[in-house]
């Protein structure tokens, strides 16, 4: 039996990329935390009403950028983070808009990796609440560039992942392994929030 009598809402928007490998991990993150939720896809701005928290997938940001134009979802979506603090998971090309909207101060180029390391695999460290070893995924990712003061994920030395206030954002894909500890952290922080 769930413990929660707080009924979560996560949206995660619906216009391209990986999204129901979010899906996935968000019910296996919630079943390990013992919570329900309600994942709600978001495809037009007025979806982003009373979400409590907010997955950005990966993809190509151009590819969504266009796709968000009919809905005008991006809008509401930026409006959304702006105006309720909601925490928020940009992974990979959500991440880059993250970092374009100026929704994190840390700068982030796209496809940075070169074409021999387009995409691979490797464990990098984590530090979100506890310390550890993560599978991570990158799939033409982007680097950010000058760093971050606010690291919490690094492959070898080099930062993959900010944490800048509630915004989290990772140039990895954990949405594609069987760890779902920043799915957990997601729905922790939109717990705290309630
Ligand atoms: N290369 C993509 C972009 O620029 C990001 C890749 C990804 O999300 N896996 O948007």
């Amino acid at each position: 039996m769930p413990l929660a009598s707080i009924m979560l809402t996560v949206g995660i928007a619906m216009l391209q990329g990986a999204r129901h490998e979010h899906m996935h991990a968000l019910l296996k993150a919630a079943e390990s935390i013992n919570i329900e939720i309600n994942i709600r896809e978001l495809r037009k701005s007025s979806d982003v009403d009373g979400i409590d928290a907010i997955i950005l997938p990966g993809g190509e940001s151009t590819a969504m950028k266009i796709a968000s134009r009919s809905e005008d979802l991006f809008s509401g979506i930026w409006n959304k983070i702006r105006a309720a603090q909601i925490p928020v998971l940009g992974t990979c090309a959500g991440a880059i808009l993250l970092s374009q909207q100026g929704l994190i101060e840390t700068p982030i180029v796209r496809n940075a990796f070169g074409r021999q390391k387009e995409s691979f695999q490797s464990a990098i460290k984590i530090d979100i609440g506890s310390k550890g070893q993560f599978p991570g995924v990158f799939i033409r990712a982007p680097r950010f560039t000058e760093g971050s003061k606010y690291p919490i994920a690094w492959l070898e030395k080099e930062v993959v992942g900010v944490l800048e206030g509630k915004i989290l954002a990772l140039t990895f894909h954990p949405e594609l392994t069987e760890d779902y500890r920043f799915h957990a952290w997601l729905l922790e922080q939109a717990m705290q929030s309630d």
